[in-house]
């Protein structure tokens, strides 16, 4: 293009005026969109150029071979060089033979599916003219088979599908029915259903029988409250009413704040109605309310403290005798669960272990007003080889794990026979890590800290059985 132009202009400048009269201008756009002008004059020499080709010829030719190649690709399946007019041919046959063969195959699948067809519409014609012949049938009156009031009985002789087709009452002729031995049957059978007894619900100061799934009430948004402590005193007395519900999270060194809230509906919002602040930093998750007062193990001592929610003071404090603490006997659980209240039908409970007990679990009355011991039980558990315990109606239950989700409870030891034994009562410990379990006589629920979550679960009592 250089030298064309070169050329052009040498022609240009020469002294030869006729050369002028041919020169042409064009304007117009490059690739990139530039304005371009292009200036060309004949050759007053020349009638054509020497040169057959240039570099943009050569490019020409270049681009050409490309798409040449590419053409040759798409016709010939991707081979190099271009195929001939015969082998066109022979890979149209070929490719014609194999359509043809496969449409023969298609057809033949067709033919195949359409006899399939034919038969299971002769089949549904079939079943469903026998389903008219039994319906046309009368049903003969019968014995009935199974007695579940009528629905279902066998009818001899007939088809393997007749018993499911056949119902005395609606298609059947009542008044063959009213006499037969199959309507006697099943009114004696109606008769004992009717005898059957209800289940007698217990209301007395009963043994565990069952305890519910739990029910989570809320769950402790920070660190501390892993475990800890959550109660409605049962017995509750001015200014707090009897759906207070309080809240101590445990996990800590100076355990002093309780938090009350309104109802457990403020406890699921999360909004406490009041702080107290303890004089005495609290040990455990033992710590249960009754009567107006918390009851707690101050930190690193057998001391039991009173404190009165109404005054907020301490209203008595006196050392459980010989108490185990801060890990001496804990349950399975740790967590320094020496001391553990707790509170029933009865009164208020201390359950523990003593060096003469040898780590066996001691269960002990007190006087809810000064903390004495008024009576001592020492029962034949290991308090390390059990979870929790609770105490309701004069008896002590143990659990068996604290982690394991399905656990039972698997121990009772009753007051007043002095006696106890194992129990195999299903308990569920959902969230793997329960830290604190304690019986609400006045609710019938059990209060549970499993793994920051506050939850209850239902409690059911039977009638006792009179020891043999
Ligand atoms: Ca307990």
């Amino acid at each position: 293009m250089f030298l064309l132009l070169s050329m052009c202009l040498l022609g240009l400048l020469a002294p030869r005026g006729d050369a002028q009269d041919r020169a042409t201008l064009w304007r117009g756009n490059d690739r990139s969109g530039r304005c371009q002008y292009t200036f060309a004059v004949a050759s007053p020499a020349e009638a054509s150029c020497p040169q057959a080709g240039g570099p943009e010829v050569e490019g020409v030719k270049a681009r050409l071979s490309l798409l040449e190649a590419l053409v040759s690709r798409l016709t010939g399946g991707g081979r190099e060089a271009r195929p001939s007019a015969a082998d066109s041919g022979a890979e149209l046959r070929e490719a014609l033979n194999q359509a043809v063969d496969e449409r023969n195959l298609l057809q033949g699948e067709k033919e195949r599916l359409e006899r399939e067809l034919g038969a299971l519409q002769r089949r549904l014609e079939e079943m469903l003219r026998e389903t008219e012949r039994l319906r046309s049938r009368p049903c003969p009156p019968q014995t009935p088979a199974v007695p579940d009031g009528g629905l279902m009985r066998p009818a001899a002789g007939s088809s393997p599908m007749s018993h499911l087709m056949a119902r005395p009452n609606g298609q059947g002729d009542r008044s063959s029915l009213r006499d037969s031995a199959w309507q006697q049957g099943f009114q004696e059978l109606k008769a004992e259903v009717t005898e059957v007894p209800a289940p007698e619900e217990y209301t007395g100061c009963g043994v565990l029988v069952s305890v519910s799934e739990p029910v989570a009430h809320r769950k402790a948004d920070g660190i501390a409250g892993k475990y800890g402590v959550w109660m409605r005193d049962p017995e509750a007395v001015a200014p707090y009413g009897p759906d207070m519900v309080w809240r101590i999270d445990t996990v800590g060194s100076d355990i002093r704040q309780m938090f009350g809230y309104e109802d457990t509906e403020q406890l699921s919002k999360g909004f406490p109605t009041k702080v107290v602040l303890l004089p005495e930093p609290v040990e455990g998750t033992g710590a249960v309310l009754y009567r107006g007062s918390l009851y707690y193990q101050r930190r690193r001592s057998r001391t039991l403290i009173r404190f009165d929610l109404a005054s907020e003071s301490v209203a008595a404090r006196r050392d459980l005798p010989h108490a185990g603490f801060h890990g001496q006997f804990p349950y399975s659980w740790g967590g320094y669960t020496d001391i553990d209240l707790a509170v029933d039908e009865r009164g208020l409970w201390a359950v523990y272990s003593t060096s003469e007990a040898k780590g066996a679990v001691v269960l002990s009355r007190l006087d809810p007003h000064d903390l004495r011991v008024t009576k001592s039980w020492e029962t034949n558990i290991r308090k390390n080889a059990v979870a929790n315990a609770f105490v309701i109606c004069g008896r002590l239950y143990t659990v068996a794990s604290y982690a394991a989700a399905n656990t039972t409870v698997n121990y009772v030891y009753d007051t007043e026979s002095g006696r106890g034994r194992a129990l195999a009562v299903p308990f569920r410990n959902k969230y793997r890590y329960n830290s604190m379990i304690d019986y609400n006589p006045t609710q019938k629920k059990l209060f549970a800290w499993d793994n920051f979550h506050m939850v209850s679960y239902d409690v059911r009592l039977g009638r006792p059985v009179p020891a043999a």
